[in-house]
């Protein structure tokens, strides 16, 4: 046979015979390199593009490697991550182990406001922490879309962000390094790092708020996709025909599992008189719109046979579409977060049974676990800090001061400008 000589070749064709003399079980040289460019697809894509001067490009260049032990190679720095969030911002110093230094939180500009007014906050707030601590670097966790290469929110439904190229403009300002991230996948980060999904190597996270947010982390590593914004989850179809939603669709997952859901089946049934809710008409005096979901979490605690049932309701949806996540992504565990989450076993049992009733394959594989989030509220703000420290550089608090003499010059000169046009 012709092919059995081909790999009968004797040693000598071997274009590498010293490499394989003293290493004999070492693979060849090119298939390393090509490996780790591979395993790089950020390294020269971004070179060949990056423009002439620009000077983070090598930074960012060397984040998607990083990212993967960034826990063991990351300066030990102190950073300050932003998490902006539909109704509230909130800044705060974190450190290398997760812990909360300061924390400051203000109310979301409106979105009618210029994105310029959004930036402004976040630079007054970077200035005010920096004036007590020093700070190293920036990561914002942005309730939005955001693009691959983590520069442009592309889409952010609270606010004015419509594109925008929102790393480069804070760089600019701040003069510290910048990250941004989707507010998921900062979370996501926070809870692999210092939370309920600690050393697991494959892990989905799902955040229950008004809507279901998500995200993938692989090795180390948050699953992006090729355009930046994989892990929305909450609009995968679940029901055909099903509830309408804002995204346009019928019947998305997010229509049946999340606070929104929660609070519109309370008021359905408050609104159709049913005897069953007349412990939460009676407790919002009537007022049917003042039904909210923290307020069914509470009357459920407290043994409401309905708020009860309705979060029951709601963990079954869950458990139904982690188990269609199981046979996508098989991870080895589920974080789920966000508001609805703080019902802790009131949601998450019921998502449990259904989840092992719903598995694919169910009994003769090993079924992935699922923990409530530790964090809380803070997770999105401790991930985007974590995140940042991937790109941080050593500044000292000097530095940071002339930054902000800067700042102030430039309102100054502005003001004054403003003063002679009204000549
Ligand atoms: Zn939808």
């Amino acid at each position: 046979m012709c092919g059995s000589a081909a790999w009968a070749r004797p040693a000598t064709t071997n274009p590498h015979p010293a490499a394989h003399r003293t290493r004999p079980h070492a693979p060849p040289y090119r298939t390393l390199t090509r490996r780790a460019a591979e395993s790089a697809p950020m390294s020269t894509y971004r070179d060949l593009t990056a423009p002439i001067g620009s000077r983070r490009a090598p930074v960012l260049r060397t984040v998607g490697t990083r990212e993967r032990r960034s826990h063991l190679t990351a300066p030990r720095v102190p950073t300050v991550g932003i998490d902006i969030g539909g109704t509230k911002v909130m800044a705060g110093v974190v450190d290398a182990d997760g812990n909360i230094l300061e924390r400051l939180r203000t109310e979301t500009p409106d979105k009618s406001k210029s994105p310029r007014v959004v930036e402004d906050t976040i630079v007054e707030l970077v200035l005010d922490l920096s004036d007590r601590h020093d700070v190293h670097a920036v990561g914002i966790g942005a309730a939005g879309w955001v693009d691959a290469d983590r520069n442009r929110v592309l889409f952010a439904p609270h606010l004015s962000w419509r594109n925008e190229p929102l790393r480069d403009r804070l760089s600019d300002r701040l003069s510290v390094p910048v990250l941004v991230d989707n507010d998921a996948n900062a979370a996501a980060w926070a809870e692999w790092r210092f939370g309920a999904g600690r050393d697991e190597d494959h892990l989905v996270m799902i955040t229950l708020g008004t809507g279901i947010g998500g995200a993938i982390l692989e090795d180390g590593r948050v699953k992006r996709g090729k355009y930046g914004v994989a892990g929305e989850f909450g609009h995968m179809q679940v029901v055909p025909g099903g509830h309408r939603c804002p995204c346009g669709n019928r019947g998305c997952w997010e229509q049946y599992s999340s606070g929104n859901a929660l609070v519109r089946e309370a008021r359905e049934l408050a609104a159709a008189d049913s005897p069953v809710a007349y412990g939460i008409i009676e407790h919002v005096k009537g007022d049917i719109s003042a039904i909210t979901g923290p307020m069914i979490t509470e009357l459920a605690r407290e043994g409401d046979a309905m708020c009860i049932e309705l979060l029951e309701d709601i963990g079954q949806w869950l458990g139904v579409g982690i188990a269609n996540l199981a046979a996508a992504l098989d991870p080895s565990c589920f974080v789920i977060g966000g508001g609805v989450s703080a019902a802790d076993d009131l949601l998450i049992g019921p998502a449990r049974d259904a989840f092992k009733r719903h598995l694919t394959g169910r009994g003769y594989r090993p079924e992935a676990r699922i923990a409530r989030a530790q964090l809380g509220p803070e997770a999105g703000m401790v991930g985007a800090a974590d995140l940042a420290r991937l790109v941080a550089r050593r500044f000292r608090r000097a530095k940071r001061r002339r930054v902000e003499r800067y700042e102030r010059y430039e309102r100054y000169a502005e003001a004054r400008r403003a003063a002679r046009e009204a000549l």
